[in-house]
């Protein structure tokens, strides 16, 4: 049976705007082109899975719940949009939390595997042949541990380390989707 390629989207600041520890669902603010680049990777075959880290669990900020409306109401506006996420992990963990059980180290907190490594058993997914999109060091660190090709969204909300180098540097969601059709 032949593999599955993918992509693997970070949420905060590769899909809607980073306002840090987002708690409503109202305050999803969708980024600019990722409906088109979404539309573009989906027609070419890819798999889309979200893998982000919501440490915001464990340290009480809040709870999952919270996470789950945010969660659907972003997947909702996809759908709406013609765009189905195969697939969306999630890592509540932090070892430095608060709350129980989720106060610990985890394998599944970037850029630790876990949530690539269930994916990708799940659905059959050649990480040869796929990607990671983010926009922290974490995610490009992954992305080595995992055997994906990385994508780094630059911004400046977060440090980058010169010698965590992405495979590319982009400035959008879009311009990542435009780069993989060439490789494809
Ligand atoms: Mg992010
Ligand atoms: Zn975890």
């Amino acid at each position: 049976m032949n593999k599955n390629k993918c992509v693997f989207l970070d949420r905060d600041g590769v899909l809607i705007k980073d306002v840090g520890y987002l708690k409503n669902p109202e305050d999803i603010i969708i980024m600019p082109n990722s409906v088109e680049a979404l539309k573009i990777l989906k027609a070419a075959g890819f798999l889309l899975i979200i893998v982000t880290n919501q440490a915001g669990i464990a340290k009480g900020f809040f709870n999952m719940d919270d996470l789950t409306a945010v969660n659907n109401r972003l997947l909702k506006i996809y759908e709406d949009n013609g765009i189905i996420i195969d697939d969306l992990y999630f890592c509540p963990h932090h070892e430095n939390g608060t709350v129980e059980p989720y106060n610990i180290k985890c394998s599944c907190r970037k850029p630790g595997t876990g949530m690539v490594l269930k994916g990708a058993e799940k659905f059959n997914i050649d990480t040869d042949k796929s990607f990671m999109i983010g926009d922290k060091d974490s995610d490009t660190m992954l992305a080595k541990n995992s055997g994906l090709k990385s994508f780094y969204i630059r911004n400046f909300m977060y440090e980058h380390d010169e010698n965590i180098a992405p495979d590319f540097y982009v400035n959008d969601l879009k311009e990542a989707a435009e780069i993989i059709m060439k490789t494809v």
